[in-house]
């Protein structure tokens, strides 16, 4: 039975060991082999597929010890892979990016992940400013900037600066955020994003999709 360490793709659990539990040989891949491997948390499988390096020959269930650390199997693809964490819709890339990355970031640690989705409302709130003079300014006086001009809602900036503030709490005392902070932080980032950009970009197709001129009334 032979070991290897993965990222789950079902409990989402980062570094857990998988134990195999059987393997198949393909009937024409030469040594090509799928191993099969159940998860130390939840139970549930991945394969590997695997090739023998030169060191290497015979079946990878068999060794005793860690698949990789054997250094006689090539490891040829693994599958399922985990999911990426989600983001809504029609969100610009960059912006995806930074917010993809604060949510990884939140599984390892809540004051990373502050600063992760600060950067995220940072990325966001710069989108909408094309005044040179706005972008030289901090983050606070730009959030300030796009309510006054109504680009976003009173309830937008508050979302916007709790994130500014909490994120900013993370950025400097490592101790100093909760899990409780970072869901707070999470929603309030995913709500902007939505209200900003998935939310408009919806009824912009919707309008152009619309086979009638719309009723004035
Ligand atoms: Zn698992």
């Amino acid at each position: 039975m032979s070991f290897i360490t993965e990222h789950c793709p079902h409990c989402d659990s980062e570094r857990v060991a998988f134990r195999s539990v059987g393997e198949s040989r393909h009937p024409h891949g030469g040594d090509f082999r799928t191993v099969f491997f159940s998860c130390g948390k939840c139970g549930r499988g991945i394969c590997v597929e695997t090739t023998p390096t030169p060191n290497g020959s015979g079946s990878p269930h068999s060794i005793e010890g860690g698949l990789k650390e054997s250094g006689k199997f090539n490891l040829v693809r693994i599958y399922p892979k985990p999911k990426p964490p989600e983001v809504p819709e029609h969100v610009p890339d960059n912006i995806a990016k930074a917010f993809r990355e604060a949510r990884d970031i939140a599984k390892k640690s809540w004051a990373l992940a502050g600063v992760g989705f600060r950067i995220t409302i940072e990325l966001a709130v710069e989108s909408f400013i094309d005044d040179p003079a706005q972008l030289k300014k901090k983050l606070y006086g730009q959030i300030d900037h796009l309510e006054t001009k109504r680009i976003i809602t009173p309830a937008l900036k508050d979302w916007a600066h709790e994130v500014r503030l909490t994120g900013n709490k993370g950025a400097h005392d490592t101790d100093g955020l909760t899990k409780d902070d970072v869901d707070d932080l999470d929603l309030f980032t995913e709500l902007f994003l939505v209200h900003s950009f998935t939310l408009p970009e919806r009824m912009r197709i919707r309008r152009e999709n619309r086979k009638t001129p719309q009723a004035s009334s």
